[in-house]
Parts: C-alpha cells; structure tokens; sequence
C-alpha cells in the first residue's frame, strides 16, 4: 500500500474547566491517566499519527491550556481549524448547557468559510462515575441537541476507564479530511 500523502489536521477541543478534555488528549496520545486536577499549562497542542485508508495523517490537538473559563484565547487558536471538539461532563448539567455557548463561540473565533459544513463532534464524558448512577444528561438528550446542530457525530467516553477514547478520536481525524 502507498502511502499516497500526508495530511495535517488541527483539531481544537473546546468546553467548560473539569469536564476532562486534557485528560481525554492525554488518555489518546499518551495512554495515561490522573487523577489530579491541574489546569493545563504549557504546551499548545499535542500531536498523534494515524492511519487512514491510504492516508497517513497528524493530528494536531490544541488544548485550552485552562484558560477556558476566561475565553482569552488567542486568534492563532481557531486559525486554520479542521474540526472543533466540544465535550461535556455527562454528571454536570452546567457543561451540557455552555454546549450552546460554546459551539457558537468557536464559528465566531475560527469564522470558517462554510459555517453550515464545519465539522463539530460531541463528546459527552466521564460515563464510568458512580457506574451512570449520577449521570443527569441522558445519551438521548445529547443526541437530540447534536441533531439539532445539522448532525454533529456523538461519543460517549471515559478517559479514565480508556472507553471509546481511540473510537471518537478516529472519528474526529475522519470528520476533519472528510472536509478536505
Ligand atoms: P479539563 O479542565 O477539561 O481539561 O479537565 P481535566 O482533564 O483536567 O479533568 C478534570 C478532572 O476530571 C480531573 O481530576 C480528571 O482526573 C477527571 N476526569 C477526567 N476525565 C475523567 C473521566 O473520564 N472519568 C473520571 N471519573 N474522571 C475524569
Ligand atoms: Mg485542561
């Protein structure tokens, strides 16, 4: 097989302080995990290659270095963006609320040509907390707000227990050079 080209995709996670997004780039390109809280601090992205069909491709995964709950983030951080990582906290109404907040946030930064056609993909985190006990949004309710955003793809992940965390990743590097 050739491996024909090689393609660079940026992708920005966006959503609320605590829902889990570090952890959940840490979980995908570093297969760890902590428990401790820390707001990110440090580098701007990570970057992971895959393989897709004939294509090998880098993800390049920006994280909000903790300055989500000031929204200071720079221009140079949406710029040139392929697809846009929203996630919520599954246990935490507050986080599914922002969804909203955030989604529109993002195509006002990153201004894409196609607002319409930009590509959006949900993650609704930490299912693994009191075994789905104290889950207060439903998988169906998720659903139905990424059905109203035009269909945006949508995972249920646990960065601790390393569920569906490779799947939703894989997900979002096809979403973004579908767009290519
Ligand atoms: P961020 O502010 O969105 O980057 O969130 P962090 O990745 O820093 O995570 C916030 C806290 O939630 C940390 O204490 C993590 O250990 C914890 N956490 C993240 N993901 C999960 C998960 O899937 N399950 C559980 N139980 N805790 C998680
Ligand atoms: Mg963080």
């Amino acid at each position: 097989m050739s491996l024909r080209r090689r393609t660079l995709l940026k992708v920005i996670v966006l959503g609320d302080s605590g829902v889990g997004k570090t952890s959940l780039m840490n979980r995908y390109v570093h297969k760890k995990f902590s428990h401790q809280y820390k707001a990110t601090i440090g580098a701007d992205f990570v970057t992971k290659e895959l393989q897709i069909d004939d294509r090998l491709v880098t993800l390049q995964i920006w994280d909000t270095a903790g300055q989500e709950r000031f929204r200071s983030l720079g221009v140079a951080f949406y710029r040139g963006a392929d697809c846009c990582v929203l996630v919520y906290d599954v246990n935490v109404l507050r986080s599914f609320d922002t969804l909203d907040n955030w989604h529109e946030y993002f195509l006002k930064q990153a201004n894409p040509a196609d607002p319409k056609a930009f590509p959006f993909i949900l993650l609704g985190n930490k299912i693994d907390i009191d075994g789905g006990n104290s889950r207060v949004v439903s998988e169906k309710k998720a659903r139905e707000w990424c059905a109203s955003k035009g269909g945006i793809p949508y995972f249920e992940t646990s960065a601790k227990e390393d569920y569906n965390v490779d799947a939703a990743f894989f997900s979002i590097a096809k979403t973004a050079l579908a767009k290519e």
